[in-house]
């Protein structure tokens, strides 16, 4: 892949629909990020003084608010697209590309031009005042090995350096389930907003891949809050053939649109709720 710059000091993140097989390049001004995109790229060219480049682990500041790529001299805002972009990425644990350019301050930039660096997640974000003295907008990105699930809880410095990140399937299909219930969730009817990102889990009643080998299809999805997610697949509940819980009470909430499929509610009945009454 091969990522044209001309500005030495523009900060670059590239938003990327994952659902297309092309990615679009877009200046942060031209950012078009919403529910559907998060941010694919990011580039650390320079252009933000308060950026900390620790090599598997970045704090990266968004966009905006210095307009000549210098000194900050205006705030940032979540509301802008790329930063925006960003939340996105983190929400649906969508991987980003890191580059890093000769200008970005760091033991980790290339000597010159530009070097592809691998995929992070980012992990969290939070909201500071930069070192110019006005409010930026922070992102906390881990390279994609430095995240690893460590279950060995006697070894103190392992613990230390693991972070566990639930990284939550997000296929097209998943997300149209989420759009046609407005994401919210179709048993407790909540909805998550994270500044002003909405944010609710597809869930598959028949789990997908061996042994189950359930589809990822709107017949065997559900639009539901993390809570709810990890208790169908825990089987914590169940779903009769008339949509009522079963283990918990009240019903699924249905768009007319949405059909299920009653195969897959009873191979959840039988194999993950496991009822032997
Ligand atoms: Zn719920």
């Amino acid at each position: 892949m091969i990522i044209l710059i001309n500005a030495y000091h523009c900060k670059l993140i590239i938003v990327h629909s994952f659902q297309v097989q092309f990615a679009y390049w877009i200046t942060i001004a031209g950012i078009d990020g919403n529910n559907k995109v998060g941010s694919s790229s990011i580039v650390l060219s320079g252009g933000y003084v308060d950026d900390e480049d620790m090599g598997d682990v970045i704090i990266y500041t968004g966009h905006g608010g210095n307009p000549n790529g210098g000194k900050q001299v205006a705030d940032q805002s979540w509301d802008s697209r790329g930063n925006k972009a960003l939340i996105i990425s983190e929400l649906h644990g969508l991987p980003v590309r890191v580059t890093r350019g000769a200008n970005h301050k760091s033991i980790y930039s290339p000597k010159v031009g530009y070097q592809y660096d691998g995929l992070y997640f980012v992990t969290s974000h939070f909201e500071e005042i930069g070192k110019d003295g006005y409010t930026i907008c922070r992102y906390r990105l881990e390279k994609e090995r430095s995240i690893v699930q460590n279950n060995d809880f006697n070894n103190e410095t392992k613990r230390q350096q693991t972070t566990i990140l639930r990284i939550v399937r997000d296929s097209k299909i998943s997300r149209k389930v989420k759009e046609l219930y407005g994401y919210s969730c179709q048993i407790c009817n909540f909805t998550i907003a994270v500044k002003s990102v909405m944010y609710a889990e597809g869930a598959h009643i028949k789990p997908l891949g061996i042994p189950h080998n359930g589809r990822d299809k709107l017949d065997n999805l559900l639009c539901l809050c993390p809570n709810h997610h990890v208790m169908l697949d825990k089987g914590a509940f169940a779903i009769a053939d008339d949509l009522t819980l079963i283990g918990i009470p009240g019903s699924l909430k249905m768009q007319p649109s949405h059909i299920l499929e009653r195969d897959n509610l009873a191979y959840h009945r039988s194999h993950v709720f496991i009822n032997h009454e």
